[in-house]
């Protein structure tokens, strides 16, 4: 079955990377909720996409150059009043659901990954019983070179269309195979059946991100993807269950 993954808890429900629409996912017959981690100047680790909260939040400033209660005071844009919350407070919240983590590892604002960041992330996870539930992902082959020196977890490379273009599948296999990395994620624009043979074919496992119209949601289910993330959880769950084979499929 093909795994949903809610991406930042299903940021075109609840907002993006709300606690309401993480509360929310903790619920859901879905399989993994996708988030984002930043460190802040006083070490906690917060959740939240953006490396500022310029473009999502009623404040300005870097993650990295606030301190946590700053990062905590802003309020995110159509969230329902909700404020970012730390990757602590995310773990209490999935303590007891069946959905799994699926961290990404982000940079900073200057595109880098931060400094000595995957190792304090796997630390966390692992203090309060998730690492074992935590699948880690990245566009920074860096940053999946870090998590493997930290942790024996799962994880997956995202691979951006520029990426996939520039290098081509070939290229990105090699990668993927120089760096031990055992699964490929391509924006569900750039998927077929093609590509997902090949990557498949070099042993490696193959999903798709950002799968957020019904359109795109169908797209995945119909290759058989071995996971997407999607803004619209509720509607994939929907897409998924519902009864196959009396369309023209
Ligand atoms: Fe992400």
């Amino acid at each position: 079955m093909t795994r949903i993954a809610s991406h930042r808890g299903g940021t075109l429900e609840f907002g993006d990377s709300t606690p309401q629409g993480f509360a929310a996912t903790a619920k859901m017959a879905l399989e993994e909720v996708e988030f984002d981690v930043h460190p802040t100047a006083d070490g906690a680790i917060m959740v939240h996409h953006d490396a500022t909260l310029d473009g999502t939040t009623d404040r300005n400033g870097a993650i990295a150059a606030l301190s946590e209660a700053e990062v905590r005071a802003a309020v995110i844009n159509y969230g329902a009043g909700g404020h970012p919350i730390s990757l602590s407070e995310l773990c209490a919240i999935y303590a007891d659901s069946k959905v799994d983590f699926r961290c990404e590892i982000k940079p900073g604002i200057d595109g880098r990954p931060y400094a000595d960041f995957v190792p304090h992330v796997v630390e966390l996870l692992a203090r309060h019983g998730m690492l074992g539930r935590t699948t880690f992902s990245s566009f920074l082959v860096d940053s999946l070179d870090a998590l493997a020196a930290a942790t024996h977890r799962p994880m997956l490379w995202l691979v951006s269309p520029p990426v996939l273009r520039q290098l081509g599948t070939a290229a990105v296999i090699e990668v993927a195979r120089t760096h031990n990395i055992r699964e490929i994620g391509v924006h569900v624009d750039t998927a077929d059946a093609a590509l997902m043979a090949m990557v498949r074919g070099a042993g490696l496992d193959f999903g798709c991100w950002a799968a957020h119209t019904t359109e795109q949601i169908e797209k995945v289910l119909a290759l058989g993807v071995k996971v997407f993330t999607t803004d619209r959880p509720s509607l994939a769950i929907t897409l998924r269950d519902r009864p196959r084979g009396e369309d023209n499929r």
